[in-house]
């Protein structure tokens, strides 16, 4: 027997999902979501799921309701298990109701996931709680696009107007000067405070507060869009004071990381958090070797090694992977000397109970073979386990210290398979700010991948590049490295963005 989640979104911001929406995403068999329901999500459907749009966008229905009702019955009759994914909240003017009393009649058994809908998060993202005791006693939920069809509009704008309610509309930006207009008719004050609040809790969240009697003429001069929700009363005057969101120091910042995407999460959740608007485009793609039997051969004789430099925290995950394959553990580096060529590295290294004895303060190659000379590197045994291809240049210093080193790959790096078109598109249309490079070969796969000229297009657009070499193969794109942190890290470059802002 089949079962359909009728299951909220939330309001955009992803953080906002329920734990329990997240699981039904996660274990559908067939996801039928809306055009408000944040695409995102859909990256936790299973490999085999079924995704289906259904749009809803003002007027534009990509399938109209009825259309939709049947595509959840004819999927659901097929035994598998349906999320139902909607923005906000589904029983609030997201027609989940209907889609429910549909499912009663067929038949089939359904599961209510509520989201946290516009209507509070919206306000609360702008500074605006929908309830204060010293404002209001009651808030109200209100549809500011009746369906058109109906004889007689089920408002009853007296009540409105007379209460002392704040008041919540939903789908209302164009009929905002008819809302104004019945409010004030029936004994709202001219003067009550009126919030708009578009794209609330995302990235793109813009917000403007006026009064009943101006809130028409400059939501209209302002150019306010859907989707927005608009709130009515006292509460709104708490927005300069309250507000918080909006002060995100990137808040709608188009930023670009082009980091493969097992590397990229800590560096994506810290400029969401910082208020931008993440482009994931991931230009390296890291797989395991083909043939691992080189790299178990040296785990298993890893004593023969002065020192084991790793340049990279695949390089430690990938050389564990093989340790492990091969039984082994950490106890293989007993005795032996163990570097990283940065903080990320070193921690790694931590985790897997290896306290490395050197981390350079800078953290390119240069530095490290300096430092470790210092240690009397030179004329050791030194083994470097590392991608495949990578800069040749921390061998072949150590070389030159007349050391014996052996670079052993233990994964492959390639270009991704990621197509262009939408970096180039949010390209043209002004959405992107900031483009990070965090490895010469970011730059040289991003070329692949997005036309150079594409960016040369586009002179406002800054490149923020890790490193001097980065910014170096950077520069032999034709482009010029505007932002470059004097600490090499995925640290030092968010803060060099931030001084750039
Ligand atoms: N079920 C949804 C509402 C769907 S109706 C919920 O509970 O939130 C669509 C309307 O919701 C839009 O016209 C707009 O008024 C409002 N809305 C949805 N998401 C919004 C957002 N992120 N910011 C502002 N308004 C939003």
């Amino acid at each position: 027997m089949s079962t359909v989640y009728l299951v909220g979104a939330g309001p955009g911001d992803p953080g906002m999902l329920t734990l329990k929406a997240k699981e039904v995403i996660e274990t559908c068999d067939v996801m039928i979501y809306d055009y408000l329901a944040n695409a995102d999500f859909l990256k936790w459907c299973k490999e085999d799921c079924e995704i289906l749009y259904v749009g809803k966008k003002g007027g534009d229905h990509t399938l109209p309701q009825d259309k939709i009702n049947e595509l959840i019955i004819e999927k659901a009759r097929t035994g598998k298990t349906i999320c139902r994914l909607k923005g906000g909240d589904p029983y609030v003017f997201g027609r989940g109701g209907e889609e429910a009393e549909e499912l009663v009649e067929a038949g089939i058994d359904f599961e209510v996931v509520p989201g946290i809908t516009a209507g509070v998060a919206a306000p609360a993202y702008a500074g605006i709680p929908v309830t204060h005791r010293d404002h209001t006693t009651s808030v109200c939920f209100i549809t500011g696009h009746e369906d058109p069809t109906k004889e007689k509009s089920g408002h009853n704008w007296s009540v409105y107007g007379q209460s002392n309610s704040t008041l919540v509309f939903y789908m209302g930006v164009k009929n905002l000067p008819m809302i104004a207009e019945n409010l004030m008719k029936n004994g709202r004050a001219a003067d009550t405070p009126v919030a708009l609040v578009r794209w609330g809790t995302r990235c793109e969240q813009t917000s403007m507060v006026s009064t009943l009697e101006n809130v028409a003429e400059d939501a209209a001069e302002r150019g306010f869009k859907a989707p927005s929700i608009i709130v009515v009363g006292g509460v709104c005057s708490l927005h300069d004071k309250l507000g918080w969101f909006e002060k995100k120091p990137l808040l709608g910042q188009g930023v670009v990381v082009t980091r493969a995407r097992e590397q990229a999460s800590g560096m994506v959740k810290t400029m969401r958090d910082l208020g931008a608007c993440v482009y994931e485009f991931p230009t390296i793609s890291i797989n395991p070797l083909e043939n691992a039997d080189e790299v178990e051969e040296h785990a298993l004789q890893l004593g023969r090694w002065d020192w084991v430099i790793f340049t990279s925290v695949n390089g430690v995950k990938h050389f564990w992977q093989h340790l492990r394959n091969a039984g082994l553990d950490a106890r293989q580096f007993g005795g032996i000397n163990v570097a990283a060529i940065g903080p990320a590295t070193a921690n790694a290294l931590r985790d897997r109970g290896i306290n490395p004895d050197f981390v350079p303060k800078k953290y390119v190659a240069e530095h490290v073979v300096k430092g470790l000379l210092d240690l009397d590197i030179a004329g050791k045994k030194v083994l470097i386990p590392r991608a495949r291809v990578a800069r040749e240049i921390l061998p072949a210093e150590l070389t030159r210290a007349k050391c014996d080193v052996k670079v052993l790959p233990v994964y492959e790096t390639t270009l991704a398979e990621e197509s262009g078109a939408e970096i180039e598109k949010a390209l043209e249309e002004g959405r992107i700010q900031y483009v990070t490079f965090t490895s010469s070969s970011t730059v040289e796969n991003f070329f692949q991948l997005v036309k150079a000229e594409k960016v040369q297009d586009c002179p406002q657009v800054k490149m923020a590049c890790i490193g001097p070499v980065t910014a170096k193969t950077l520069r032999d794109y034709g482009l010029t490295p505007d932002i470059q942190p004097e600490d090499y890290t995925i640290p030092g470059l968010v803060q060099s963005i931030l001084d750039d802002k």
